[in-house]
C-alpha cells in the first residue's frame, strides 16, 4: 500500500523571511496533523534553513525538500549545492527533472540520473519529474516519450526501499497555466510509468514507488486525480504558496 504524498514545489518565490511566515502559517494549518500523507514543502536553497528551524520549532508534520541538487560532493562547481549541504540543513527531499530545468538550464535525462543517484547516496529522496510538451502530447506520443525519460532516468539505481523514490508526472503544457490534464490523462501516463516502473525493477519494488501528478493541481481538483489508481499524490506549485489552499490539497488527499 503507497501512502500518499503531497509536495509543494515553492519554485523561484518567498524570500527568506516569506518563507518563514507561509511555514509557519502551513504549520498552523496542518497542527492536527495530515492523516495518512507524507507532505513536504520545498522552498528556494537560501530558504532551506529558516524553513527547516520552523518545522523543527513547530514540530510542523511536513518534511523539507529542495529543488535541485549537483551531484558532486564538493568543489570548484560556482553556483550549486551538493547532496551534503542539503542533508546539513535537514532536507530530505529534493526535486530533479522539473521541466523548467530540463526547459530553461538545460537538464538532461543523463543529469538527472546522476542527480537521484547522488542524492539517493546521500538518503535524500529524489523527486523526479517527467513530463511531455503540448507537441509532444499533440502528436499522439506522450506515453513514449515519458517511457522513454523513466528509462533513462532511472538507470542503474538501486532501490530496496520503494518509499525512498518518487517520480512526478507533471505534463509540461499543465504546469503553471491553469490548464489541467484530466484524471484519466494523468492515470494512462502514470500506469505506463508504473508498467515500465515494474520491467526496470520488478512487481515488488514497483508497486511500492510513489509516482505523483503535477500541473495546475488545485483544491477543486485535487480528489478527481487520486482516485485513479496510478496517481498516489500531486507535486504542486502555484497552490503551495498560499497555505490554507496547501492545507486543504493535504486534508482531502
Ligand atoms: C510545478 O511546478 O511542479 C507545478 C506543478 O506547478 P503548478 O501547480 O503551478 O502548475
Amino acid at each position: 500500500m503507497r501512502k500518499r504524498m503531497i509536495a509543494g514545489n515553492w519554485k523561484m518565490n518567498k524570500t527568506y523571511s516569506e518563507g518563514i511566515v507561509l511555514a509557519q502559517g502551513l504549520a498552523d494549518e496542518l497542527k492536527d496533523g495530515t492523516g495518512d500523507v507524507d507532505v513536504v514543502v520545498c522552498p528556494p536553497a537560501v530558504d532551506l534553513k529558516g524553513v527547516s528551524e520552523v518545522i523543527e520549532q513547530t514540530s510542523a508534520p511536513f518534511a523539507l525538500g529542495a529543488q535541485n541538487v549537483y551531484w558532486e560532493e564538493s568543489g570548484a562547481y560556482t553556483g550549486e549545492t551538493a547532496p551534503n549541504m542539503l542533508e546539513a540543513v535537514g532536507a530530505t527531499y529534493c526535486v530533479i527533472g522539473h521541466s523548467e530545468r530540463r526547459d530553461y538550464f538545460g537538464e538532461t535525462d543523463e543529469d538527472v540520473n546522476k542527480k537521484a543517484k547522488a542524492l539517493m547516496a546521500h538518503g535524500i529522496v529524489p523527486i523526479s519529474c517527467c513530463g511531455e510538451s503540448l507537441e509532444v502530447r499533440e502528436a499522439g506520443k506522450h506515453v513514449e516519450f515519458v517511457v522513454d525519460q523513466i528509462k533513462k532516468d532511472t538507470e542503474g539505481l538501486e532501490i530496496t526501499d520503494p518509499s525512498k523514490y518518487v517520480i512526478a508526472y507533471e505534463p509540461i503544457w499543465a504546469i503553471g497555466t491553469g490548464k489541467t490534464a484530466t484524471a484519466d490523462d494523468a492515470q494512462e501516463v502514470c500506469g505506463a510509468i508504473r508498467a515500465t516502473l515494474v520491467e526496470v525493477f520488478g512487481e515488488e519494488i514497483a508497486s511500492g514507488i510513489r509516482v505523483l501528478y503535477g500541473g495546475s493541481a488545485k483544491p477543486e481538483n485535487i480528489a478527481g486525480f487520486l482516485e485513479k489508481e496510478d496517481v498516489d499524490g500531486a507535486l504542486v506549485g502555484g497552490a503551495s504558496l498560499v497555505a490554507e489552499s496547501f492545507a486543504a490539497m493535504v486534508k482531502s488527499a
